[in-house]
């Protein structure tokens, strides 16, 4: 009897890395891999990309980062150029738009401002915010700029990375899941594949795959109820758009010292704005639509069912943003990240040459490329 090795196994040898995932954490590995020069292959349990990585904002959030992520997602921000240039990608040098409506959230964007300096954050006066975003909450006192913020379709942009992949001879195997992890060798649902090196990037499904690697980092699942909505009088808005309870979710926004006072005086007028964590925000497709969002519900398994309330005051909120009545919601969605409360990336070997690498703060496209580049820096 004679007994066929499956391709990978074959005469051709192990290819030099093996990436687990091809949402954008499992695809930017592959980028910078193959433009290192390395043989590359990605396989992916899904036919195409449905998780995280196209249910997001688009948002390439740099400036309001800090520490590490602030360092990757600046390192990042140059992959996201040339991938626009030369693989289609579709990337905007557009910036973030932040609106202050209250003295507090001016006085946060004031002293980001002195912290950053001007080529990071610009502040503007209620005149510059309408000539950026014309229809807004009456209430708009004034905002900020931040100028190196990108922004991408996420509905295209992985799948463009992925096509100019497969255009530069890097395959991509669909329908193939991982199920375990030898030296030299991963198991999948179609056969062993052999690997010099190995990135396994799946996301949130980290937590089936290789628990007690989620364990050790306390990760568990974040649920954000999201929304598609027509664009209220044909607005058009560049940037994309944050606002005062943004300044309490991302760390350079939240670690000024009027920060504090920003989240009393939402405890104080609208405690269910914190209750259901929300963060609200919103960018443009290229037909107009708004994504906006979001809330955040933590969990190890989440309740299948979303809660109609949170959607509803996601839409009362942008509604009194954009100063408008109400909006025609076209679609709705729950997206999914892992999150920890221990690290924002999770990054583990599993052996001398493999690494478990998952983003554990909901900010995987803004440093997706910085991060593969610090990651293979480690790895090869
Ligand atoms: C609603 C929402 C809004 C967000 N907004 C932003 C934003 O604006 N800016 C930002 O920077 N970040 C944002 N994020 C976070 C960002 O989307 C994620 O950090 C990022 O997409 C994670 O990418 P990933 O490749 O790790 O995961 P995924 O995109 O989920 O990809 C993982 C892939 O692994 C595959 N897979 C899983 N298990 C296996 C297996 N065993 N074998 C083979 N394949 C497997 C899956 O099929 C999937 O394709 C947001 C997230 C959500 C949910």
């Amino acid at each position: 009897m004679t007994t066929e090795l499956p391709p990978a196994l074959s005469a051709d040898g192990p290819v030099d890395l093996l990436v687990v995932g091809a949402g954008v954490i499992g695809l930017a590995h592959a980028v910078e891999a193959h433009l290192r020069g390395l043989s590359v292959l990605v396989i992916d349990r899904d036919d195409r990309a449905v998780g995280a990585s196209v249910r997001n904002f688009g948002h390439i959030c740099i400036t309001p980062q800090d520490g590490r992520a602030l360092d990757l997602a600046i390192g990042g921000r140059t992959r996201w150029l040339e991938l626009a240039a030369k693989a289609s990608v579709p990337v905007l040098e557009c910036g973030t738009l932040v609106l202050a409506r209250s003295a507090a959230e001016l006085g946060v964007l004031e002293e980001f401002a002195e912290r950053r300096g001007s080529d990071q954050v610009r502040l503007l006066g209620r005149a510059d915010v309408g000539r950026r975003l014309a229809g807004h909450d009456p209430a708009v006192i004034g905002g900020a700029e931040l100028p190196l913020d990108l922004r991408t379709d996420p509905r295209r942009a992985v799948a463009a990375i992925a096509g100019w992949l497969v255009d530069q001879g890097v395959e991509i195997r669909r329908r193939t899941t991982a199920t375990s992890f030898e030296q030299g060798v991963v198991r999948t649902t179609r056969g062993p594949i052999a690997a010099r090196k190995v990135v396994v990037a799946v996301g949130h499904d980290v937590d089936h795959l290789l628990p007690d690697i989620a364990d050790e980092v306390g990760l568990r699942r974040c649920a954000l109820q999201m929304l598609r909505v027509a664009a209220p009088d044909d607005l058009r808005v560049v940037p994309a758009v944050l606002t005062g309870l943004s300044m309490l979710r991302y760390p350079g926004l939240a670690a000024t010292s009027a920060a504090p006072t920003v989240r009393e005086s939402f405890g104080r007028q609208a405690p269910e704005l914190l209750d259901a964590v929300m963060n609200l925000m919103f960018t443009q497709l290229d037909n107009g639509d708004l994504i906006i969002g979001d809330t955040h519900r933590y969990a190890l398994t989440h309740e299948p069912f979303d809660d109609e309330d949170v959607a509803d005051l996601v839409l009362r909120e942008t509604a009194r943003l954009l100063g408008v009545g109400g909006l025609t919601v076209r679609q709705r969605w729950r997206g999914i990240y892992a999150d920890s409360d221990q690290t924002d990336f999770l990054i583990k070997e599993l052996g001398a040459d493999t690494r478990v690498v998952s983003v554990t703060s909901g900010i995987g496209m803004t440093t997706s490329h910085g991060l593969a580049s610090a990651v293979l820096d480690d790895l090869l």
